[in-house]
């Protein structure tokens, strides 16, 4: 079956009771069981939910694994993930993963001494260096956000296994349509749903896919104990969200490539990051192990004011936080998503004050492109440098 097909139809068979052919909210706490030990193999809403079960099960074929596990957000999908690490053991991770997940390292985790070392994935060798007998697991995250560098899942996942260590990928920005990372080796995928799973910007959650039976346990077990579950209502928004999955990212995709190439050739336009551009020093790898390039953008325009200028001149596009969702939002992530990175590794990584990330949506291309002109055009009145 392709794609879009599970992505329609797995964990949504119609209901055996009624014939819904969507699989219903189950809005319950508890189950009526038949007699005692006798049940119907739900016992308790925070251990087994329907619903929570459908969305499990179409994200795990979606992404090709066997297990899925969903959580009420996507750093409570990454802190159950990080429960396979005791105390004592070694985690090399992506140096410009997402914020909160540095945060969680760096802030929680490490008190329970855990050791995090941050190194650029991009290349294989750095994670090879950076590898301790105490190794336990690589985190990566690919591209990262927001200046896209690329991690070779193949490779980094062959010298993390040399090392006995798991490989875990946080696969946000290009959804399970545009990478599979299961499919090159990783052991662990990881999702925001919040953002593309979703895809609406009208739920917070996370998921864990994996294939392996005994980790698979573990995360269950950790889901149930800890209780961090998704609610019946958000995994129906999630399952509703990603029978479309294929569709809007064809045109997060489509409108993508279309912005990148326009501000490649805007005269206000210092430097662009995509993936998909073949000025991208990691557009071959990226073409290798990605089936597209998706809808995140960013550029630069060589100053703070610059960049606000656009901020606020922009009409369609919509200043916020987040991406993923159908509408376009655009984001100044020096003072935004990435305030709390010091500056010396802002500027290292290029998340430069003039630096604006977009997450394109699925709005008519000219017309997301027209509003990103119209703002451009207005950095050349005000400032002249
Ligand atoms: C948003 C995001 C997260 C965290 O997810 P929440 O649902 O906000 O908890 C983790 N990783 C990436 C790449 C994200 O974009």
């Amino acid at each position: 079956m392709g794609f879009a097909t599970i992505a329609v139809h797995t964990g949504s068979e119609p209901d055996e009771s009624t014939g819904s052919v969507t699989v219903p909210i189950y809005q319950t706490s508890t189950y009526a069981q038949d007699a005692l030990g006798k049940h119907k193999g739900y016992e308790y809403a925070r251990t087994q939910n329907p619903t929570r079960s459908a969305v499990e099960r179409n994200v795990a074929a979606l992404e090709g694994g066997r297990f899925g596990f969903a959580f009420a957000s996507g750093m409570a999908a990454i802190d159950a993930t990080m429960r396979l690490v005791k105390a004592g053991e070694h985690v090399v991770v992506s140096d410009n993963t997402y914020g909160g997940t540095s945060r969680l390292f760096n802030s929680i985790l490490a008190n329970y001494n855990v050791e995090f070392d941050y190194v650029d994935t991009s290349d294989p060798l750095n994670v090879e260096a950076a590898i301790k007998p105490n190794t336990k697991m690589v985190f990566i995250e690919t591209p990262t956000n927001p200046v896209m560098i690329v991690t070779d899942l193949n490779e980094v996942s062959e010298i993390a296994h040399r090392a006995g260590a798991r490989v875990v990928c946080d696969n946000t920005f290009m959804s399970p349509y545009l990478q599979r990372p299961l499919e090159f080796g990783v052991d662990i995928v990881v999702h925001s749903t919040t953002k593309y799973l979703n895809g609406h910007s009208d739920g917070v959650g996370g998921i864990v896919v994996l294939n392996d039976e005994e980790d698979a346990n573990w995360i269950g077990f950790v889901q149930n104990s800890a209780g961090a579950i998704l609610s019946p209502f958000d995994s129906w928004l999630v399952l509703r969200g990603t029978k479309t999955l294929a569709l809007r990212m064809e045109q997060h995709d489509k409108t993508g490539r279309a912005v990148a190439a326009f501000l490649e050739e805007h005269p206000k336009v210092r430097k662009v990051y995509y993936p998909g551009s073949v000025s991208h020093p990691q557009h071959a790898l990226a073409r290798r192990q990605q089936y597209g390039f998706g809808g995140m953008v960013a550029f630069d325009v060589g100053s703070l004011a610059a960049a606000r200028t656009v901020l606020e001149s922009v009409n369609l596009c919509t200043l916020a936080e987040s991406l993923g969702g159908v509408e376009t939002l655009i984001s100044h992530p020096a003072t935004m998503t990435h305030a709390s990175v010091d500056e010396a590794k802002r500027e290292r990584l290029g998340i430069t004050d003039g630096l604006v990330r977009i997450s394109v949506g699925i709005e008519d291309t000219d017309d997301i492109i027209a509003d990103l002109d119209q703002a451009l055009d207005k950095i050349e009145q005000d400032f002249e440098d």
